[in-house]
């Protein structure tokens, strides 16, 4: 049997419209009236983010003075995760149809991202995703669950997984982020790094994934392709 753990959103959703409705949203909040700031287009905006430019430089970089740009930061991460903003996402192109292969495949399917209950229910509901995801395969953060960095979290989410799943001699890993795979080296599972999420290659090559492919279909046949 094959096991294959994926992150929600990079490989399987879009993100990149509601952080750029949250950048403008911020940016017009941390300025003064009749500052004339430069507000980023969203390819510009995407690839600073993909590049892992952190946020506090994004507001530097669209104008905004020092102070303001701590606000912008400060704001951003209060709202960027709120369920206005969430109706935003889209599903990667091609994500879909590859969930379809994956249950037609009878490949053992876990879900693992950091974000809420909430916040992926209400993926799974609009976009009918549920249906590839059954209650014990997903894994997320509890609602009240105290974040500490994504990079912590996430091998946290992978040992329970690990405790709680039944066991599986091949399992592989997709993800985005350097998160993901901090996750799947602590329990040396094989990581394949996708780019339609929220890294670029030369981000993702830091972390050294054990491949980089551009999405999950091209992930699932490689992974395929592996097992033989
Ligand atoms: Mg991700």
């Amino acid at each position: 049997m094959l096991r294959l753990i994926t992150d929600f959103d990079g490989p399987i959703m879009d993100v990149s419209e509601r952080y750029y409705q949250v950048y403008q949203y911020c940016l017009k909040q941390a300025q003064e009236q009749g500052q004339g700031v430069k507000q980023l287009s969203k390819s510009e905006f995407w690839e600073l983010k993909r590049a892992q430019v952190p946020e506090r430089q994004i507001g530097l970089m669209s104008g905004l003075e020092a102070e303001q740009a701590q606000k912008f930061t400060h704001l951003r991460r209060q709202t960027v995760h709120t369920l206005p903003y969430l109706v935003y996402d889209q599903p990667v192109a091609g994500a879909i149809a590859t969930l379809e292969k994956i249950q037609q495949l009878d490949i053992d399917l876990v879900v693992m991202t950091m974000r809420r209950v909430r916040e992926l229910d209400a993926a799974l509901e609009n976009y009918d995703l549920g249906r590839f995801f059954a209650p014990q395969q997903r894994y997320c953060l509890s609602n009240d669950y105290v974040k500490t960095t994504d990079v912590e979290d996430k091998p946290r989410l992978m040992a329970r997984a690990v405790e709680e799943l039944a066991p599986c001699e091949n399992v592989w890993m997709v993800g985005d982020t350097e998160a993901d795979i901090a996750a799947a080296k602590s329990y040396d599972i094989p990581f394949v790094g996708v780019l339609s999420g929220i890294r670029d290659r030369d981000r993702l090559e830091q972390y050294q994934p054990d491949f980089i492919v551009n999405n999950l279909r091209e992930a699932l046949d490689l992974i395929l392709a592996a097992i033989g």
